[in-house]
């Protein structure tokens, strides 16, 4: 209860997004310390996925030493389109921090403490979370990464709606937005294809998707995403992961999320990137629209 009225308090005086650089100053101290860099966009010519004709200007830093790199980056997409796929391993390669609001949800569920009951309901029914809740479990996640010497973040699964994004952008500024755009058909296989390592977290994926080519529309083949032999037997499937569950997130999505695309558009920042097909296919190309390199994949690709 105390942890809901704080919250309640806080959000309650956070309607505008000056109000809530006020009220969430953990969150502002949080991601203070990236400056942004301008917002102007420029003509993109890359043949590597992108559907879009702006590049948001901060992907001219990209290959800068690490310390001098803008990252405070956003992922947004459908449900299932795989943005904690690609922002871990951009994680990993950056060596910033990842962090998905989903897995904050997760875990507040699985601690059985006085949000748990109020959460799984919401969850398990493919709703979105208050805003209250959300950016209560989002400043308690980055207070903690800075107290451990965190910089910089890649969030996925927030903002998921306008509102929580004006609200993050009274607080800081984000660099760049990544829009993974995945064909309709796929989303729906790969959420319940979607499998989690209860030890490690990992995710991987058993659904094998092949699309024909129809109608002028090229195919898709999309392959497994099979986890390592440590994990094998530790294999859960989320409890939104249903059909029922997922189509009802595809439809908030819609409703909710996709006008989050309109306002980072509206602001130079979106990266559209449409996958091209599974992992291996799409990450080098999302690793170029980007300015990144990985060597570990090139080597173990040329191998
Ligand atoms: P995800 O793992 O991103 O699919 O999130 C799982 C669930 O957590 C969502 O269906 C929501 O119920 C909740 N959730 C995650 N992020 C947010 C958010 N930014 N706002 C509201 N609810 C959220």
């Amino acid at each position: 209860m105390a942890v809901l009225s704080r919250c309640s308090r806080a959000v309650t005086a956070a309607t505008t997004p000056n109000a809530a650089a006020a009220k969430f100053s953990y969150l502002i101290r949080a991601l203070s310390p990236f400056s942004s860099s301008s917002s102007s966009s420029s003509t993109f010519d890359a043949d590597n996925g992108l559907n879009s004709r702006i590049k948001p200007a901060v992907l001219g830093t990209l290959n800068r030493e690490p310390k001098d790199r803008n990252v405070q980056w956003v992922f947004l997409g459908c449900p299932g389109v795989g943005k904690g796929t690609y922002a871990s391993r951009l994680s990993d390669l950056l060596g910033i921090p990842h962090i998905a609001t989903g897995d904050l949800v997760r875990d507040e569920l699985a601690s059985s403490g006085p949000l748990s009951s109020q959460l799984k309901e919401i969850v398990n029914q493919g709703k979105l979370v208050s805003d209250e809740i959300i950016i209560d479990l989002l400043s308690k996640r980055l207070e903690a990464g800075e107290a451990k010497g965190e910089s910089g973040f890649i969030l996925d699964g927030f903002p998921r709606t306008v509102r929580q994004a004006e609200i993050l952008e009274g607080v800081t500024d984000i660099d760049l937005v990544i829009n993974l755009k995945l064909r309709e058909e796929a989303l729906l296989a790969k959420c319940l294809g979607r499998r989690i390592c209860s030890e490690c977290g990992g995710n991987y994926n058993v659904a094998c998707i092949d699309i024909k080519a129809e109608n002028g529309k090229p195919g898709m083949y999309m392959a497994p995403l099979p986890p390592p032999p440590q994990c094998a037997s530790k294999l859960i499937t989320r409890a939104d992961d249903t059909e029922e569950v997922v189509k009802q997130r595809l439809r908030i999505y819609q409703a909710m999320t996709l006008p989050v695309e309109d306002y980072y558009r509206s602001r130079g920042k979106l990266l559209e990137f449409d996958l091209p097909g599974g992992v291996r296919e799409s990450w080098p190309k999302l690793l170029h629209a980007l300015n990144l390199e990985d060597e570990e994949h090139k080597q173990s690709a040329a191998a």
